[in-house]
């Protein structure tokens, strides 16, 4: 007879779950035999990890939906709690020992830190004669797997893109996996999910993010059905809703990046020609799929950024400017720059920022304001439902120019005119930054250009924290000096 533990961690969904699918398939029929799930609440983990509030809220109404869900495969959701992350390993063998299942499945995560907690899990098991079997699920391809022609990890996302579609090309995409049929029935009830975790009470309103596997699945439908044509000449208007909002979700793995590529391939009318065939929204909506899968490889094959290293080392020397009251200023959403001032505030409003703004914040962060990328990073970390060490990582240290592709340290957003091209008529502004929501024309981007008068009535910074010219030529010198050695 075989009981399987089924682990969850950052897959929860029953569709499409490699672990729980191969879980159900090792176990025997009959009431000594089904799968039991398990999560591990681990509080102390995740505030290591700066696990946002929101996300946490998130993955907790959500395990809601997934313990519903596992409840028709008659698969029980049990949770456990772990003080820190050291604890974990021995907590699963604890409940795999007291569940009397012979055999634990997990998906694997990439993160450092969760691959030393994953092995120290199958040592265990090991040691006491159970076995653990660790499973490929998060990636279209397994990290390592697309390689150069020299056989080196791609650091440079466009060749690293170009190979991903050949390999789906000649291999085709991989499929998705089936909902495992229901189990026999076993008697262990599962337990109440918390509806909040002590340290991760959050202030967003939860009706912005709904909860669960099918919500994801009616998102991903309906932005398919709707928004992915034209994905790539709406995406980079943050006052447009022309993205798919499908970050938390793939965060937290209530949807996976095969059920979003099948997706988009349906929804391609010339479905069965090439990926890179058909309206341009969906090839280039599939590739940024492919730049969360690119930052997962380079975590894997570059493991110092997960331990605050720059990607480029020569950048580690770079002197930062410690400036606390800009530093806040900015996380604050006050630097008197309103594109910035607007994402920030949208940031701390909703859990979420566009993608476009993400990369004007990060950039005046550190070029302009030349604060670490390093405390950047971890405030967004911190505040984003969508938190995901990879992306994040990936995300500040591009802006920052220590990263992958960096952009080349010259081309530094500014932000006015980023400013006036996306957001031209100022409605994201306005929307969060409400003391501007009466300034007409052009200075909705430049309020200092307000003559006196007017500018004394806003509530709002009357000058820029910083000059936004000198200080761009600052972080060039910065760059350059490092360059010439
Ligand atoms: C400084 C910075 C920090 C970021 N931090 C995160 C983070 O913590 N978590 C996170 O998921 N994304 C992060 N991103 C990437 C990107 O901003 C978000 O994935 C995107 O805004 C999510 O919105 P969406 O789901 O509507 O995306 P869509 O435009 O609909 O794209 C579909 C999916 O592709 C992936 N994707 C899109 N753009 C990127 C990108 N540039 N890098 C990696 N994956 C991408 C996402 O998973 C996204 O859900 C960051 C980007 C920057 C510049």
């Amino acid at each position: 007879m075989t009981r399987a533990l089924m682990w969850f961690r950052s897959d929860l969904r029953v569709r499409d779950n490699t672990a729980l699918a191969a879980a159900c398939r090792a176990a025997s029929d009959g009431p000594q035999g089904g799968v039991v799930g398990l999560f591990v609440v681990s509080p102390g983990e995740w505030a290591e990890h700066d696990f946002a509030p929101v996300k946490v809220d998130l993955m907790l109404r959500t395990l809601r939906e997934l313990s519903a869900s596992l409840a028709e495969l008659n698969i029980p959701l049990v949770l456990a709690e772990a003080k820190t992350r050291h604890d974990v390993p021995s907590l699963v063998l604890a409940a795999a020992k007291q569940h009397d299942c012979d055999t634990l499945h997990f998906n694997l995560e990439h993160e450092l830190n969760e691959r030393r907690r994953d092995e120290r899990t199958i040592e265990v098991f090991e040691a006491a004669g159970l076995k653990a079997g660790a499973h490929h699920d998060q990636c279209l391809s397994t990290p390592g797997d697309v390689r150069t022609g020299e056989g080196r990890f791609f650091t440079v996302f466009t060749p690293f893109k170009k190979a991903s579609f050949k390999r789906m090309y000649e291999q085709g995409v991989p499929e998705v996996v089936p909902v495992p049929r229901p189990q026999a029935k076993i008697d262990i009830a599962s337990s109440p999910v918390p509806g909040v975790v002590p340290g991760f009470e959050s202030s967003v309103d939860p009706a912005l993010w709904p909860a669960g596997e099918a919500w994801a699945h009616k998102r991903l439908a309906k932005f398919c059905a709707d928004a992915i044509v034209p994905y790539k000449a709406r995406r980079d208007f943050p006052g447009v809703d022309g993205t798919s909002k499908l970050s938390p979700y793939l965060t937290i793995g209530a949807i996976s990046h095969r059920q979003c590529i099948a997706a988009a391939i349906e929804a391609n009318p010339k479905s069965r020609a090439p990926l890179d065939v058909g309206p341009e929204g969906i090839t280039h909506w599939i590739s940024e799929v492919l730049w969360r899968e690119f930052y997962i490889h380079i975590m894997v094959g570059f493991p110092r950024v997960c331990m605050g290293r720059a990607f480029q080392p020569a950048t580690e020397v770079i002197r930062w400017n410690d400036d606390d009251r800009a530093f806040e200023a900015w996380s604050e959403g006050r630097t008197g720059v309103p594109i910035v001032d607007a994402g920030m505030r949208q940031l701390a409003r909703t859990g979420w920022m566009h993608n476009r703004v993400r990369m004007i914040t990060a950039m005046f962060l550190t070029k302009n304001l030349f604060v670490d990328w390093r405390k950047g990073e971890r405030w967004f970390m911190r505040h984003l439902v969508d938190g995901f060490l990879a992306s994040n990582n990936g995300g500040w240290q591009w802006s920052a120019s220590t990263g992958t592709d960096a952009a080349p340290y010259f081309r530094i957003f500014n932000p006015i005119s980023q400013s006036q091209k996306f957001d031209e008529q100022g409605e994201y502004i306005r929307e969060f930054v409400p003391e501007l929501a009466d300034v007409q024309g052009e200075a909705i981007h430049e309020p200092w250009t307000l003559p006196g008068l007017l500018k004394m009535k806003l509530d709002y910074p009357a000058e820029p924290i910083v000059d936004i010219s000198k200080s761009r030529e600052r972080a060039i010198e910065a760059f350059r000096d490092l360059k010439q050695g």
